[in-house]
């Protein structure tokens, strides 16, 4: 005969989502790591491709230079005439795409509010970037988190 699984319930506190860009506070176990969506698949499967998920924020800058150089870049968002100074390391071709400004998710989309590009701020959640104003994927939170735990007293 089968011993029936312990149900043992695990205290729920607050967590801080350790999804990038996220950083959304849920109710979790303790090595809960990530909010009720960003524990889905689908994010899973996005951590795993890295070199997207860095091109979100950041472009990759081709250049043969042997010696730290000072460059101005323009800001990569939609009307922004700024530009920012960066600085280029050798063998280093990761660097941020958006003024120093313009790296904060929020003040991206309050910008594209202003200029009334919301197509844009669309297409950035799209890209994964924006979970923060998705709050309609709130609803049903608690049931989620409790078969999560579920789950997770069965491995354990
Ligand atoms: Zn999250
Ligand atoms: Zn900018």
């Amino acid at each position: 005969m089968q011993l029936p699984k312990s149900r043992r319930r695990q205290k729920l506190r607050e967590k801080r989502c350790q999804y990038p860009g996220c950083g959304k506070i849920f109710f979790g176990i303790h090595i809960s790591k990530y909010c009720p969506e960003h524990r889905q698949d689908r994010y899973r499967i996005r951590k795993r491709t890295k070199p997207e998920d860095v091109n979100i924020k950041n472009q990759t800058y081709k250049h043969t230079y042997t010696e730290v150089v000072t460059m101005v870049m323009d800001c990569a968002l939609e009307g922004c005439e700024h530009q920012f100074e960066v600085k280029i390391y050798p063998r280093q071709y990761i660097y941020p795409k958006y003024c120093p400004e313009h790296r904060n998710e929020y003040k991206r989309i309050r910008h594209l509010q202003l200029i009334g590009r919301e197509d844009l701020i669309e297409e950035m959640k799209r890209d994964g970037e924006s979970f923060e104003f998705d709050q309609g994927a709130l609803g049903g939170e608690e049931e989620n988190e409790a078969v999560d735990a579920d789950v997770v007293d069965d491995v354990a």
